[in-house]
């Protein structure tokens, strides 16, 4: 079977790249429609340095701050008409993935009239703001990916708004943004970045280049495992997430992800359980399902992390997750009917059935 691997987007990385870089905004347009969310891009100074790059190169802008976290579908359109309002055209992302999934919806919403029922189709043109995303996570590498994903509250979960042209024409990856980022956010998003690279080798979308990209990306996040769990992360370090992080979004944008991103969305959706949190919740569960009919391919996992089972894995996410989320009978069994209906579960290289959905989905905590 033929394998595609498809990445468009320009990524600069380094210390100081936007400030180095910013004459590159002027490929993408005269007035940028810059997405963030309430706060943070104000306190690590990403808001400032872009800015300040828009204002030598002459650029004008206009800020729509209001993203916030597993953004809604309302958000999405109201960002488009205030980009509408203020005639930008281009934009630019600063933030988690939150905003980035954001930022996406409003450059498809702005130039194309689409109806919410239409939203998730898949029928639209190619008709896009280009876009420049600058990640102060390093997680969901939304940077490199042609996924925005919002909460629907008519399927009560998120789903993605998948398409080539959402790919950003650039990004910028600078660890400083996230000198301040809280241990909780930093493990949350670093498990999410790991699981799309471990979630992309166990798709059956998997290829030569996508693994190569993950086994990478696995191994950089498994070095730093340590330093997470004392929360003693260098400079460096943070780097090394942030290009990991990059890479599983390189990865997932190939191979899409499988049942972990799709078990994990229930409990985002229904328990409020950070994305990353989420997926890493289910992670070593997933992993020991999967090894029962494809070990080989989960020694290969096991092995990139510098670890000899999915036990000892296992033990390290525990430590890293701290006291887990209790579930009842009830939550089990309507998540798991949630999640064995999307297409990630037929995306796995072994596709679970409802039953295995359920033991994973037990596996999280004790039964409250
Ligand atoms: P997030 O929701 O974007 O941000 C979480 C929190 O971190 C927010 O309170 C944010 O504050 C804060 N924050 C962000 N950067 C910070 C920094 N440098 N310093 C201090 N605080 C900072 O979290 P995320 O985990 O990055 O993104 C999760 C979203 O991404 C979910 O909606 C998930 O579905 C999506 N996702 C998308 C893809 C994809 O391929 N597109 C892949 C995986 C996940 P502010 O609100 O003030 O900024
Ligand atoms: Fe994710």
């Amino acid at each position: 079977m033929s394998k595609l691997y498809y990445m468009p987007t320009k990524v600069i990385a380094g210390d100081g790249c936007v400030k180095e870089n910013g004459n590159l905004m002027w490929a993408l347009g005269r007035k940028a429609l810059i997405v963030t969310g309430a706060h943070s891009a104000k306190a690590n100074g990403s808001l400032d340095d872009v800015t300040g790059v828009l204002n030598s190169a002459g650029l004008d802008y206009a800020v729509f701050d209001k993203v916030m976290a597993n953004p809604t579908i309302a958000c999405a359109y109201e960002g488009a008409a205030f980009a509408k309002k203020n005639e930008v055209d281009f934009v630019i992302a600063i933030g988690g993935g939150s905003p980035m999934d954001a930022a996406k919806a409003i450059a498809l919403l702005s130039r194309q009239d689409i109806a919410e029922e239409e939203l998730f189709s898949g029928n639209y043109g190619n008709d896009v703001f280009p876009m420049a995303f600058i990640p102060t996570t390093a997680g969901t590498g939304s940077e490199v990916t042609q996924y925005s994903i919002l909460t629907n509250h008519k399927a009560e979960t998120k789903t993605s708004i998948a398409a080539p042209t959402l790919f950003p024409k650039l990004a910028f990856l600078d660890a400083k943004y996230m000198e301040g980022l809280s241990y909780t956010t930093t493990i949350n998003t670093a498990i999410d970045a790991l699981s799309h690279s471990v979630e992309g080798m166990l798709s059956n979308r998997a290829g030569a280049i996508s693994d190569s990209l993950a086994m990478e990306s696995i191994s950089l996040i498994a070095s730093c495992f340590e330093a997470l769990k004392k929360g003693t992360l260098t400079h460096r370090q943070r780097e090394t997430l942030l290009h990991a992080s990059a890479l599983g979004g390189m990865v997932i944008a190939n191979t899409g992800t499988t049942a972990v991103h799709s078990m994990g969305y229930s409990l985002t959706y229904f328990r409020n359980v950070d994305h990353g949190r989420a997926n890493g919740l289910l992670l070593a569960a997933f992993l020991a399902f999967v090894e029962r009919n494809a070990p080989e391919r989960v020694n290969t996992i096991i092995t990139c992390m510098g670890l000899k089972s999915v036990k000892e894995f296992s033990g390290i996410m525990d430590t890293l997750l701290g006291e887990k989320e209790k579930l009842t009978e009830d939550e089990i069994a309507r998540f798991t009917s949630i999640a064995i209906k999307t297409k990630n579960i037929s995306n796995c290289m072994v596709v679970p059935k409802q039953e295995d959905l359920l033991d994973i989905f037990k596996a999280v905590g004790n039964i409250a």
